[in-house]
């Protein structure tokens, strides 16, 4: 009889889980893969798909010299399934990578419902499984009912903040008469970007009505986060930046420089950009308008910017409770508890932030539950990587109360050395010292000391 293969349960199909099933089985285990949708939706999904993209398409910046940037590269050369489909399903922007997010989707669903050595199972999942090695990975909208488990696993103190999605519109419906294309300074191709642009009135008139409009209830939160919710300051709604003071959008999001129209070369008192969700460019979201006005409130308010008069909105803004463990007391940088080693977390449940870093947790945590369920010593990823920087600071925290974290060249291990030619060589020399340890030391082997975990 053959001997039953080393088996590893993964709960959530998110950016996260869907990482971890996919490097778990390219490690040789036996993967079961949960998924609630579509039987059950949290309430920023829309769709039955894997790794469903909840607010932007864009993946953020593609450059080496950004962190993010190098977080994907690091990936991709390591055979991340979330880059794969990011790039095979790449629509244009500029120096960023953006997804056609249906394609995105599709691409890893495919490529994990075909994979033999995952099975997936859709339904919810009311339990933490203690008969196999597990990664959780249900996300920052995690259902009632696992994270009462979590709680109850983790002895509660878990944090929370709110985290907001911006409307998409329809193409067709903006007013070319007053929008025009352009990429700011003239980068990328220049139909990326729809510009609204505003003069100093129509400007005021919007800010007044923005910073007056009714805001949607915020359902099921606590009186005390109703008064003063905790915002994200990497997704703040746009009424709630606006608050900060009459100016503050000019110097944020509504940024006008170097977005002249091409028409008459004219600049703006403040432009809002729309960014293309789509290869075919029917669709367009409003960059950085994440928002939690009530959806008549959007529609009233929004069409107030010249060219969305008359706009169709395909999706609106929404805003929801993210909640995510103290993972420094809990997690070790393998992401397993310490409590009880063979239980992975992974995304953004364990205090990273975004949709790259959330897949990246989902790659270690996956290689190392595929370890842990072989009996071998766990990886620990080098913190001179951006990879293995993430996990670090998701085990030891920083300095004050545990935040959600963006990768970001701060938590990478320093150079230990000055690097003459400003930020972008030092930059420079931390994306060639992680690629070099990359190719070095973990494509080849993907395994290190156990004695290394925290
Ligand atoms: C409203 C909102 C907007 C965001 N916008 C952005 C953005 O624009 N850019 C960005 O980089 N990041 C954004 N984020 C942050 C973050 O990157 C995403 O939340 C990302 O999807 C996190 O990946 P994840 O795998 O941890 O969770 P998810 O992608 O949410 O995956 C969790 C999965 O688990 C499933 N699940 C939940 N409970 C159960 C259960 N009990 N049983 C089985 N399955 C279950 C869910 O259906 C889901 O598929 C946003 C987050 C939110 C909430």
């Amino acid at each position: 009889m053959m001997a039953r293969r080393p088996r590893v349960i993964v709960i959530g199909a998110g950016l996260a889980g869907s990482e971890a099933a996919w490097q778990a089985a390219r490690a040789g285990a036996e993967v079961e893969l949960y998924e609630m949708r579509p039987g059950k939706y949290t309430p920023a999904h829309h769709t039955g798909s894997f790794a469903e993209l909840v607010c932007s398409n864009s993946l953020r910046s593609n450059q080496l010299t950004n962190a993010v940037g190098l977080l994907k590269e690091e990936m991709r050369l390591m055979g991340s399934l979330v880059i794969e489909a990011a790039y095979a399903t790449q629509v244009p922007a500029g120096s960023a990578l953006a997804v056609n997010r249906e394609d995105f989707s599709t691409y890893i669903t495919e490529k994990i419902k075909s994979s033999p050595d995952i099975e997936v199972h859709i339904g919810e999942v009311t339990d933490i499984p203690d008969d196999a090695v597990t990664v959780i990975a249900t996300g920052p909208l995690s259902s009632d009912a696992i994270a009462e488990k979590i709680r109850e696993l983790t002895g509660g103190g878990e944090l929370h903040f709110f985290d907001a999605a911006a409307p998409i519109v329809d193409a067709s419906t903006v007013d070319m008469g007053r929008a025009y294309f352009a990429s700011r300074y003239g980068k990328g191709d220049p139909s990326d970007y729809l510009n609204c642009p505003m003069t100093k009135e129509e400007y005021d008139a919007f800010y007044d009505a923005l910073v007056s409009a009714e805001e949607a209830e915020l359902k099921d939160f606590d009186r005390e986060s109703q008064q003063s919710p905790e915002v994200f300051e990497g997704c703040m709604p746009v009424e709630i930046m606006a608050r900060r003071g009459r100016d503050t959008l000019r110097f944020g999001p509504m940024k006008p420089v170097g977005l002249e129209d091409p028409r008459t070369g004219r600049e703006y008192w403040a432009v809002v950009q729309l960014r293309r969700e789509n290869k075919e460019g029917t669709m367009y979201n409003i960059v950085g308008f994440q928002t939690h006005l009530t959806f008549p409130e959007q529609r009233r308010v929004f069409r107030m910017i010249p060219g969305l008069g008359e706009a169709e909105f395909l999706r609106y803004g929404v805003m929801h409770r993210n909640t995510y463990l103290n993972s420094p007391s809990l997690l070790t940088n393998t992401y397993s508890l310490r409590s009880r080693p063979d239980l992975f977390f992974a995304g953004q449940m364990t205090g990273v932030e975004g949709y790259v870093e959330s897949a990246a947790s989902g790659f270690v945590a996956g290689v190392n539950a595929a370890a842990a369920a072989k009996g071998e010593d766990l990886c620990v990823f080098p913190p001179e990587t951006v990879i293995g920087a993430l996990a670090a600071y998701v085990s030891e925290g920083g300095s004050g109360s545990f935040q959600p974290m963006n990768a970001n060249f701060g938590i990478i291990a320093p150079l230990g050395q000055k690097v003459k030619g400003g930020k972008s060589k030092r930059n420079e020399a931390y994306a060639e010292r992680s690629l070099k340890l990359v190719r070095d030391l973990i494509l080849p082997r993907l395994s290190c000391d156990s004695e290394d975990i925290l």
